[in-house]
């Protein structure tokens, strides 16, 4: 564990010297839970989102875009129920004075238990080799069934209290299981509060009068409220679905975790409307179709898994994440929930007008379901840099840092380094990108040696390397180094745009779905 927090903070470093993700603010100390994305990262977010986005919009004839502003009628987060019920359990550690999220210091016991068990079987595994009988032993073992008994009395306890809203339960089940805080190691809890997760600000100049806004904690309710005016407007029939990409705000309580929980993020949701009582056939539908999204990356599907959720949100009827394993254990990335048809009602309820769907198949008026896949931006980053970022030590005893991110992803896709800065070469070079930078993202550099450029490009995932040298002045030949493999061909110039197209189109992923 502690070897994975290492390389977690080795990643969050790698991310700042490289000019992927810097902490905002930073010359006046920070802001806490706040990042903002440097000359590499904004390339990477960029082509994650495009990968969502033709995926959704491009791929699916029935699937159009959104783009709804943050600031809405107050009114409308009434209605979704933020207001009254997006509120996260809070708890305090007296002696260190940190925050804490209850439900998070319960969920991480369980996993506790859960990792105890894995390493029982893991290390079962090895002693008896190929003639091990996993089931068997899960269910036989006397060490794994005292954890499993453990585990599974504390996830029905806590359950049952996420699912009464009963705090002071949340409260007595830390103290029974002896939960300390990691910073002071002791278990001096205050009693558990509910926290409102929204920002709000002012509207209006206070001489005509303000309004109370709030900053969206999702960007769903821009798709509710319009869906009818995109449903007229664009002749849609049910089933179909509204994408949209855009910034969403919550005020964390606890925001320790570099970008995976940030106080202003950015969210790629899609709501899919469907004709009720089929929601739940669309909900298992659009569960494997995220999926193959993510598996498509090539980053290992056992990677990747599905957490059902132990309590649903108070709009749903089915959930379940998309979880990532991190350094620090599997997280969720996406959700994907089955709303109802709640969000309309309650829409059609405090606004008082009809929103409801003409169905001209039965001649009859409803309000639709909503399959929702909603995933993080930022999250989606993280996953992939995690699952990028490699240490290697080479054949020469010298080591590199590579981050073996999906060519369709990397933010640079080809670097043109001429061997020495003379002799020509350095003009062949910019010829090569003048001619390459209408397809792709090209860098050009010159300086040190070319072994030190190359590491240069590993560091920050680039594919392909093509260097420039005596040889091309005579026959228009190059060498192409491949990032992961590090081996070199000499091609000729005019065959590059071919080699490359082949691999770092984002075509190639969405052709894989
Ligand atoms: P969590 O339980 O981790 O707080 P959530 O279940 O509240 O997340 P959703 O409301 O389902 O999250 O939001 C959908 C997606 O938005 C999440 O899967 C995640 O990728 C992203 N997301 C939510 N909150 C944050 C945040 N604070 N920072 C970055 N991404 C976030």
């Amino acid at each position: 564990m502690a070897q994975q927090e290492d390389v977690f903070k080795k990643i969050v470093s790698h991310c700042k010297e490289y000019g992927f993700v810097f902490p905002s603010s930073e010359i006046y100390d920070g802001l806490g839970a706040v990042y903002d994305y440097g000359q590499m990262g904004v390339e990477l977010k960029n082509n994650i989102k495009k990968y969502w986005w033709d995926a959704m919009v491009r791929l699916n004839e029935n699937i159009v875009g959104l783009d709804s502003a943050i600031f809405m009628h107050p009114t409308i987060w009434k209605a979704s129920g933020h207001v009254d019920a997006f509120n996260d359990p809070l708890i305090d550690n007296k002696d260190s004075k940190k925050r804490y999220r209850a439900d998070v210091l319960i969920e991480d016991e369980i996993a506790k238990y859960d990792d105890k068990i894995n390493k029982e079987v893991e290390k079962a595994a090895k002693r008896f080799g190929d003639s091990f009988d996993e089931a068997q032993f899960r269910s036989t073992n006397a060490r794994v069934l005292e954890h499993q008994a453990k585990r599974d009395a504390l996830h029905g306890r806590y359950s049952k209290a996420l699912n009464a809203n009963d705090l002071e339960e949340l409260r007595q089940i830390i103290l029974d299981e002896g939960i300390a805080c990691p910073i002071s190691g002791t278990r001096n809890w205050t009693e558990v509060r509910q926290f409102n997760l929204m920002f709000s600000t002012e509207m209006g100049s206070t001489t005509e009068g303000s309004m109370k806004v709030y900053l969206r904690p999702e960007t769903a309710q821009g798709i509710f409220v319009n869906y009818l005016n995109v449903q007229k407007t664009g002749r849609m029939k049910l089933p179909f679905g509204i994408a949209q990409i855009g910034k969403a705000f919550r005020n964390e309580i606890v925001a320790r975790q570099f970008i995976f929980r940030m106080r202003e993020f950015e969210q790629m949701e899609m709501q899919f409307f469907v004709k009720p009582g089929t929601e739940l056939e669309w909900f298992a539908k659009w569960k494997q179709t995220r999926l193959k999204w993510h598996e498509a990356l090539g980053m290992g599907d056992k990677k990747y898994r599905f957490h059902d959720h132990d309590k649903l949100a108070h709009y749903a009827n089915a959930a379940t994440d998309i979880e990532f394993e991190m350094p620090f254990g599997f997280k969720e990335v996406e959700g994907i929930h089955s709303r109802t048809n709640f969000d309309l009602s309650s829409h059609e309820k405090y606004s008082g007008k009809n929103i409801r769907y003409f169905d001209p198949e039965l001649n009859e008026s409803y309000v639709p379901y909503v399959i929702e896949t909603s995933i993080g931006v930022d999250r989606m980053f993280l996953s992939i840099i995690c699952g990028a970022y490699k240490e290697e030590v080479l054949e020469n005893g010298e080591s590199r840092v590579v981050l073996q991110l999906p060519a369709a992803l990397a933010p640079v896709k080809l670097a043109v380094l001429p061997l020495v800065k003379k002799d020509g070469l350095p003009e062949i070079a910019r010829d090569i990108i003048k001619d390459l930078k209408f397809e792709f993202n090209c860098q050009y550099d010159e300086k040190d040696s070319i072994g030190k450029r190359y590491r240069r490009q590993d560091a920050i995932g680039t594919p392909y390397c093509i260097t420039v040298d005596h040889q091309t002045l005579d026959d228009k030949t190059v060498t192409i180094r491949y990032r992961d493999s590090m081996l070199q061909e000499r091609v000729s110039i005019d065959a590059l745009n071919g080699i490359i197209a082949d691999k770092v189109n984002i075509k190639n992923l969405l052709k894989a779905l």
